[in-house]
């Protein structure tokens, strides 16, 4: 167990670390060499970092302690792709997947337990807001990966802008080259759009992607569906990130959940084609998944018509094959499990 004084040594960044450790004199290279203890060696114990004197790891021990994840369960789709049901400390449970296509494996983590925007037909808001992840948190999800991921999406369970700092620290640390090392344009922040820390977000000019889950161009309609849409209209989201895709041409993808009979007529192809253009944004196109939440994805025709009618309009569009469905893996899926007996 660990005292309330000590700190979790994987939610510093390395300059955090650093700072901590030179005043308490610690030569200046100390921090990147715990760093590659940590994240590429894996160790777990300041005990074994033999390059370290003994008297400073006697204060890393009585100071840090390094936060645990249980990996409480593990569910394996016949796709290939993987779940893991994360225990926290304090008792909830978190889901992390990993989706392997081809040479890639893409890690998707959580940012929070439970999700405050409760939009329509996602299953992470049902139950609410439990908490906040906190930086170490994030990073383990990464760090308790069975293979190593080579891309990183946010685009698990609870909204990334509504726990913005410490998402930050941990992309900071999971893309240093002292450590994890995965490269900023490897890692991609999902949001259901917030203005507010949107616009703290791109006055960092952020050299991760992002994704707009849009679902519809209509803010009726996307009111609709996300209530989070009425106090942060698109028409503000837009001209915040207008800003920064002009200076980052295809950083900016726009998810496109497909739903039967609400936003897949020809007229949201025209406008969803002329807000990609604005944006210089990719779409990604996602047939909905059943979360029982009473909507359902259009017939595949309809799907691929759909698709290829941003593409005929020069638009970069893809058709999202679903990923691991048979074990609730997939998007709008997570807390599925937690919530059923099994
Ligand atoms: N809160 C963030 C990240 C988590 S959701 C966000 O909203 O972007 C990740 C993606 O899954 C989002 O685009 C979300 O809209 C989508 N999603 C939610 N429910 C879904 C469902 N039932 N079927 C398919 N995608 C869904």
């Amino acid at each position: 167990m660990y005292s309330k004084a000590q700190t979790d040594i994987r939610s510093l960044t390395r300059a955090e670390l650093g700072d901590r450790l030179t005043a308490a004199g610690f030569p200046a290279y100390a921090a990147a060499e715990i760093f590659r203890w940590i994240y590429r060696k894996r160790v777990e114990d300041f005990g074994r970092m033999t390059n370290i004197s003994r008297p400073h790891r006697a204060h890393l021990a009585d100071n840090y302690y390094f936060s645990t994840l249980e990996k409480a369960r593990r569910f394996r789709s016949a796709d290939g792709t993987e779940k893991y049901l994360f225990r926290l400390a304090d008792g909830p449970a978190i889901e992390t997947v990993l989706i392997p296509e081809g040479k890639r494996r893409t890690l998707c983590v959580s940012s929070q337990v439970g999700c405050r925007f409760a939009c329509r037909f996602c299953c992470s808001g049902r139950s609410g807001w439990k908490r906040d992840l906190t930086a170490g948190e994030i990073v383990g999800q990464v760090l308790s990966a069975e293979s190593p991921a080579t891309n990183l999406v946010f685009m698990g369970m609870g909204e990334p802008l509504d726990n913005l700092d410490r998402v930050l620290k941990a992309i900071e640390i999971i893309s240093d080259p002292a450590g994890i090392g995965l490269g900023r344009r490897k890692i991609c922040l999902s949001t259901c759009g917030l203005v507010q820390p949107l616009k703290k977000l791109i006055a960092l000019s952020p050299s991760f992607k992002i994704a707009l889950s849009l679902h519809s161009t209509d803010e009726k309609v996307r009111a609709g569906l996300m209530p989070v849409s009425g106090k942060n209209p698109l028409s503000q989201l837009v001209q915040v990130l207008e800003s920064w895709t002009r200076k980052n041409p295809g950083a900016l993808t726009l998810e496109y959940l497909m739903l039967a009979g609400t936003n897949t007529a020809p007229e949201d192809a025209h406008r969803l084609s002329r807000l990609a253009r604005r944006l210089r944004a990719k779409v990604n196109l996602i047939p909905c998944h059943a979360t029982g939440s009473g909507f359902d994805p259009p017939p595949p025709v309809e799907q691929r018509h759909f698709r290829d009618e941003l593409v005929g309009r020069g638009i970069f569009a893809t058709l999202r094959r679903s990923r691991g469905e048979d074990i609730s893996a997939a998007c709008g899926q997570l807390g599925l499990s937690a919530l059923k007996p099994s």
